[in-house]
């Protein structure tokens, strides 16, 4: 890469040009990669030194794990101490997708990937671009290509108003599918546990493996002296600038609530259906579509911040399917602030 005056060129590459992302990788840089969920931040996850990058790149907490992205199955055993038959089923059932396995991790894995734990995070992605880019590089370790906190990356405009200058590559690869992080869950535990919901829902793993546990900090902060199953837990996610509020209550309550607490700063992340009762309105998608409400949450949520709102209110998704997703990602961009209307 190219320094000027102190600052990374970021080059911006094209999907033909994955040859070139894989040399990046290779030498130890940084490339943002479209992924089916979101854009990440990859860089060759055996290399502990260019994977600290990402943690600067980010403003990442080092104690907060990172996802190791493969492209063939076969380079789980070098990755893993142990593939147990649960994980077996659901990497057949899911795997290329939006499932990330915890599993007891090998020892080739730098303490930067797995920040100090013994487990190590899998995933084996199904977008294109991102398999062609493992497949020509190394197994990947990527989190979302965002400044750590605010909004995950959907498009490559995001990623570029969060890590131009910051890291060596982009490859644009259009917008991301799922629209929300991947589906977490360990295997490392005696019973099966859910740390974060995405796209690959509850009710799938369970119709596979029968028993799951749901992590309390999934709907819920962490309370005191609550360990973190998932250091991520911790953290401040997903936050635009302006602040959001979660209400929950009818619709008519809803509109009621908001008629009598905004003004022109105040935006309201709603449905299409209900778009006209809200000048300042930002649109989720319809009401019964929440593969939409996925798709687009991280969107809206920016657009808030590029309107200029200082203010935005939601509805309470349902936590069911990959509303769950949407619902835990949009309670730690609210801060956990619910009002009852
Ligand atoms: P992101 O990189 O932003 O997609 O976030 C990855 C999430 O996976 C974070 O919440 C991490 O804490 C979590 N994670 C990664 N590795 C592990 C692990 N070994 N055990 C538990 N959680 C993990
Ligand atoms: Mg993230």
């Amino acid at each position: 890469c190219i320094k000027r005056s102190g600052i990374m060129k970021t080059l911006l590459l094209s999907k033909n040009d994955i040859d070139k992302a894989a040399e990046i990788i290779k030498n130890g840089g940084v490339v943002a990669m479209p992924t089916e969920t979101v854009y990440g931040l990859a860089a060759d996850a055996l290399n502990g030194e260019a994977v600290a990058k990402i943690f600067k790149a980010k403003g990442r907490p080092m104690d907060n794990p990172l996802i190791v992205h493969i492209s063939d199955i076969r380079q789980i055993d070098m990755l893993v101490s142990e593939f147990p038959d649960k994980a077996k089923i659901l990497a057949e059932k899911f795997w290329p997708g939006p499932l990330t396995i915890v599993l007891p991790k090998s020892n080739i894995i730098p303490n930067e990937v797995s920040a100090g734990l013994s487990t190590v995070a899998i995933r084996f992605p199904s977008h294109p671009v991102a398999h062609e880019l493992i497949a020509k590089s190394s197994p990947i370790a990527a989190p979302s290509a965002n400044l750590s906190g605010s909004p995950s990356p959907t498009t490559v405009r995001h990623v570029l108003s969060d890590m131009d200058g910051r890291i060596d590559a982009i490859i644009d690869g259009g917008d991301c599918d799922v629209g929300v992080e991947s589906t977490v869950i360990t295997l490392a535990d005696e019973i099966p546990t859910l740390l974060r919901p995405g796209g690959i829902t509850l009710e799938q793993l369970r119709a596979e493996i029968g028993e799951v546990k749901v992590h309390p900090a999934v709907l819920k902060s962490l309370e005191n002296g609550m360990t973190a199953a998932s250091p991520g837990m911790k953290y401040k996610h997903y936050s635009p600038k302006a602040k959001v509020i979660l209400l929950r209550g009818s619709e008519q309550a809803f509109c009621e609530y908001i008629k009598a607490n905004s003004d022109d700063k105040t935006a309201v992340l709603c449905y299409e259906e209900e778009k006209n009762s809200f000048k300042n309105n930002i649109v989720l998608g319809k009401k019964d579509d929440d593969a939409a409400h996925a798709h687009r949450l991280f969107t809206c949520l920016r657009e808030a911040d590029e309107k200029g709102y200082t203010c935005v209110y939601a509805h309470c998704p349902k936590p069911e399917g990959i509303g769950l997703a949407v619902y835990n990602r949009i309670l730690r961009a609210a801060a956990f602030n619910v009002i009852d209307v």
